[in-house]
């Protein structure tokens, strides 16, 4: 996967969601344990303090009826009966150790002694939790008074605890990280299937985008805000849909209602010039009356045209055109004009022939416009090369020429209607020829870019899906 991709693949919102998702089930598996670990270890202390109390209370009982012998052999035999780490100690109140029993090797004794002051003090059993030397396991420890000057120090070891607590980690380590991997695949996928209807939305918004606003999003047993997002979407796409339709007929009709009168007065117009019964200047008007007619005439049914292209996004008739034949055409068709003009036209065509299924009169138009321009914004002594390839799964109509040039600024706004740059007004045109070149290409299923530098050509590039 390339840096951009991962990068892009990083930034989806299935993949924030999936890391959200294992990030809330690691910080609340961290709380649980934690607040599992804590139960354990407070219930463990507490359970250990109170046999270690009772252990107090026996030995207090024993120094009170059979005195310190007695306690020293009951020591003794204690640590010898017993299966787990134990140990005794007897101190006296000045801090001398007066006895020691114990069934495993206990250094850093001293380390009780810090607790003798305490007892002193507080007349009470003094608890605390200690860390001996060569010693693997913590160690609770009690130091109280067990009769007059004399204290006793015992404790438990935390070795069952302990070990309890690493099976527990080994446990949750061969549990929990299959689970945290699983949790997060589970939250990938679960985030996937929630936005894939999302993502259903975007792909009808884009394909409107390309001119065809009949898509409507179709969504099967989504979640209800996916639902209601789509739902609204149609909504606003069947308003959108019935305002252009609107308009364009509105356009249209003045289009049409133009067209027939238009029609009547270039008709009359004619008649009279045919007539020649008529003072010169008349004849003059009419003349111009007929041009001015045509060019009337040929501007609206351009617009209709268009109209017409853009509309049938799709649904344009379709047959088999075979595209080698209908660029020679077009370029014999100009030939006289480019010769007239002093251009040269090369046509460079692939050796087979190249097939595209769409409307062959549609297709005409939208190469003649191009060459047109590439002559009519030509120099003498220019070239225009029209060139037709197979490229990427598509099929290319490559238009260059040797011309004015269009630009930067201006280069984004040549496809709209009317738009005609300032250095091209003494050519004739009325700045649709483009716009009409461009709604066949979408039509088609393709689209038309431009490439120019002012001065030294321009090369126009029709790409139409295979
Ligand atoms: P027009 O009828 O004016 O040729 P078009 O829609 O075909 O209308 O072109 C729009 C404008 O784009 C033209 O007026 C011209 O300024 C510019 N243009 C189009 N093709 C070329 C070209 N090959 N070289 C330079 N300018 C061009």
């Amino acid at each position: 996967m390339s840096f951009k991709k991962m990068r892009d693949f990083s930034h989806t919102l299935s993949f924030r969601l999936a890391i959200w998702y294992a990030g809330i089930f690691l910080v609340s598996m961290l709380l649980l344990l934690s607040i599992f670990y804590y139960y354990i270890t407070s219930n463990v202390i507490k359970n250990m303090d109170l046999s270690l109390e009772e252990e107090m209370r026996e030995f207090c009982s024993l120094m009170d009826k059979s005195g310190l012998q007695s306690v020293k052999k009951y020591m003794a035999i204690e640590v010898e009966s017993e299966a787990e780490d134990v140990f005794f100690r007897l101190v006296s109140a000045d801090g001398q150790e007066i006895d020691m029993a114990t069934n495993y090797s206990f250094k850093d004794v001293q380390l009780l002694d810090k607790f003798i002051p305490l007892v002193k003090n507080n007349a009470a059993n003094i608890f605390a939790t200690i860390h001996v030397t060569d010693y693997p396991n913590r160690l609770r420890v009690v130091s109280g008074e067990i009769g007059q000057g004399v204290i006793l120090q015992t404790g438990q070891s935390f070795e069952y605890y302990e070990k309890f607590i690493s099976i527990l980690n080994n446990f949750l380590f061969l549990v929990a990280l299959p689970l945290f991997v699983l949790s997060t695949i589970v939250g990938w996928f679960m985030s996937r299937q929630a936005l894939k209807d999302i993502e259903k939305v975007t792909l009808t918004a884009e394909k409107i985008a390309q001119g065809d606003y009949n898509q409507r999003v179709e969504l099967q047993q989504s979640t209800l805000e996916v639902e209601k997002l789509a739902h609204a979407f149609n909504n606003m796409l069947d308003r959108i849909q019935a305002l252009i339709k609107g308009l364009k007929e509105v356009t249209d009709n003045i289009a049409h209602d133009l067209r027939s009168p238009l029609a009547r007065i270039r008709g009359k117009a004619e008649m009279t010039l045919v007539s020649k019964n008529f003072p010169t200047d008349c004849g003059t008007m009419a003349a111009s009356t007929i041009e001015e007619c045509d060019n009337l005439i040929d501007m609206i049914n351009t617009m209709l045209d268009i109209t017409e292209a853009e509309a049938g996004v799709g649904h344009t008739e379709q047959e088999t055109v075979a595209i080698n034949d209908l660029m020679l055409s077009a370029c014999e068709l100009f030939e006289p004009i480019a010769n007239e003009k002093g251009i040269k036209l090369k046509v460079v065509l692939p050796e087979s022939q190249l097939y595209f299924k769409g409307d062959k009169h549609k297709l005409q138009r939208m190469v003649t416009n191009l060459i047109e321009n590439g002559i009519k914004y030509n120099r003498p002594g220019g070239t225009v090369t029209v060139t037709l390839k197979e490229a990427d799964r598509e099929l290319q109509i490559l238009i260059e020429d040797t011309g004015i040039g269009i630009s930067e600024q201006v280069l984004a706004r040549i496809f709209d209607r009317f738009y005609r740059c300032d250095a091209s007004r003494s050519e004739p045109g009325l700045g649709l020829g483009l716009s009409l070149a461009k709604a066949i290409a979408r039509a088609s299923g393709g689209d038309i870019q431009v490439k120019s530098t002012i001065n030294a050509g321009s090369l126009f590039i029709v790409s139409l899906p295979l």
